[in-house]
């Protein structure tokens, strides 16, 4: 009595309710990577052992402009905080001469 029915396993469902909420299961997380371009966060919360200094030319060159004017926040992505600090360590490096001041923007 080998009796093998084909049994209809597979059963349709007449709505075909594809209602899949594609929950984002953990997958695609791969290794952590440096996102440069993505979201622009604070340089400086980043890393903390970055001291801003006015006498860090090189630091503060990068968030001036060729002028020495001060870049935006948006632009670079600093915090206010740190965009503050930022600000007026380049205006002590304009007043030590090593930064050029802006153009009929002195302080
Ligand atoms: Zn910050």
């Amino acid at each position: 009595m080998n009796g093998s029915h084909g049994s209809h396993g597979s059963h349709q469902s007449p709505q075909g309710m594809s209602q899949n909420p594609q929950s984002g299961s953990g997958q695609g997380g791969g290794p952590k990577r440096k996102i440069y371009v993505r979201k622009k966060v604070c340089k400086f919360c980043v890393d903390k052992n970055i001291d801003i200094d006015y006498k860090d030319i090189g630091l503060l060159r990068q968030f001036t402009t060729e002028a020495g004017k001060i870049l935006a926040r948006r632009i670079t992505g600093t915090c206010a905080t740190h965009q503050r600090k930022l600000t007026s360590a380049i205006k002590i490096a304009r007043t030590m001469a090593l930064i050029p001041f802006t153009s009929g923007h002195t302080v």
